[in-house]
């Protein structure tokens, strides 16, 4: 995994393959041999995944890494078989909020097979290959492209009901790399917080995905009312109710609100998925109710 611009992976053929309308078959107009044969690598790992998501945010610190984390880890607790990969490539956080200290293995000269956490977790993160987690990367536009296909081509996820994709905030290189190289994203889940919720960030993150034809399964407003850990009372630090009439004026579903819970902060800081360590939270609720459901209800109708 050390040269990003390497030469495509040994893709199996595509010819043993029933499904007729594949893209990956044939190659696009103007597509090179290589190119073709790349997107033919992506499009065999990505046929053993049953739904692709991108958690997107507008800008930093809203809670995306953590939507990530407990949305992947609340459909693994419903018994789905669950892959999440981390491309925050100036971020990368999911190995904290997981605390996994070991690395992926390659299994062969093409192939690497992601870290398995508790449960049964999948997990591949850029933070695995930094040799220094603290270092800072810098690198441009063709390096990240690169790395982000061959995460896709080479990771040996094996069947998945679900890949959740943590993507950096904004819509930079990265959320547009996984977006054409996967093709056919299900849906995007975008977080933000009740302050952050006028600002054009989010509105931009939406208009992103529909140029780039990504279903937005909805927006989610995180850190949304303060619960009282003493008397339960609950407080609108930030404001509330602007989550869902954005969505309403963007003509994207609401997903719900997940509310303020120092415990959410606790548990990232020790490395334990909240909603397994707090399953019967408000907030761990909130992930169920307003992702996790909507994501069934949408796999269920086939959408
Ligand atoms: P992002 O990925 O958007 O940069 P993170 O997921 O890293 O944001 O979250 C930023 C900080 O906010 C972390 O310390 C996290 O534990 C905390 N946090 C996220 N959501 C909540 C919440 N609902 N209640 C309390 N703390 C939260």
């Amino acid at each position: 995994m050390e040269n990003f611009e390497s030469q495509p992976a040994q893709a199996e053929s595509c010819t043993s393959c029933k499904q007729s309308d594949c893209s990956a078959k044939a190659p696009k107009p103007n597509e090179s041999e290589k190119d073709h044969t790349r997107r033919q690598a992506i499009a065999q790992r990505m046929c053993h995944i049953g739904r692709k998501i991108l958690v997107l945010s507008g800008k930093g610190g809203v809670g995306k890494s953590t939507v990530a984390v407990n949305t992947a880890v609340s459909l693994m607790l419903e018994g789905k078989k669950v892959g999440l990969m981390d491309i925050d490539i100036h971020g990368p956080s999911i190995p904290k909020l997981l605390n996994i200290n070991s690395v992926p293995v390659s299994s062969s000269k093409d192939s690497i097979e992601p870290v398995t956490a508790a449960g049964g977790l999948k997990v591949l993160s850029v933070g695995f290959f930094l040799q220094n987690r603290d270092d800072a990367v810098i690198w441009r536009g063709p390096m990240k492209f690169g790395m982000i296909r061959q995460f896709l081509s080479d990771v040996e996820w094996g069947d998945l009901d679900y890949l959740i994709v943590d993507s950096p905030p904004g819509t930079g290189d990265e959320p547009l790399a996984i977006a054409e190289l996967i093709g056919d994203v299900d849906g995007a889940i975008i977080v933000t917080t009740p302050q952050a919720i006028a600002i054009d960030d989010v509105r931009r993150s939406i208009n992103f995905c529909r140029q780039l034809k990504v279903p937005v399964t909805g927006v989610v407003e995180n850190m949304c009312g303060f619960v009282c850990p003493h008397c339960g009372e609950e407080t609108d630090i930030f404001k509330r109710g602007g989550g869902a009439a954005m969505a309403d004026q963007m003509k994207v579903p609401y997903l719900g609100a997940i509310p303020i819970d120092p415990d959410i902060v606790e548990a990232s800081d020790n490395g334990t998925p909240y909603v397994e360590q707090f399953a019967q939270s408000r907030a761990a609720e909130a992930f169920r109710q307003s992702i996790v459901k909507t994501l069934f209800d949408l796999e269920q109708k086939g959408k």
